[in-house]
């Protein structure tokens, strides 16, 4: 996988993942999760925050979204995309690899 991500409409923000694996998340400031990095996808830790999930709200994606400074979706510049089917990209994003934009 090139990124992880949390179902902001799963997630219950019950924290287990955040305690397991602090590498990859934290809590946003609604009080649920969020991914902070997309380095180093590989860990036990990643994995057991995956497998410890109650509501399986952390899943994998392939997606390598490539959308610039413009997008309104919140990618940073090159970074992977971690929006999934929930971008709300203007149609100014030069997204590249990212088929959930509402936009060509
Ligand atoms: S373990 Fe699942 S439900 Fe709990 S905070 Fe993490 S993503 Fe949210």
């Amino acid at each position: 996988m090139k990124n992880v991500i949390v179902d902001k409409e799963k997630c219950i923000g019950c924290g287990a993942c955040i305690a397991i694996d602090p590498a990859h998340f934290d809590f946003s400031d609604e009080g649920y999760s969020e991914v902070i990095s997309n380095n180093n996808l590989n860990t036990d830790e990643l994995k057991n925050a995956m497998d410890s999930c109650p509501t399986n709200a952390i899943y994998g994606s392939d997606k390598d979204c490539k959308c610039d400074e413009s997008c309104d979706c919140g990618c940073q510049n090159g970074e992977p995309c971690t929006c999934d089917n929930n971008c709300e990209c203007d149609e100014e994003c030069n997204c590249e690899g990212c088929d959930c934009c509402k936009h060509e």
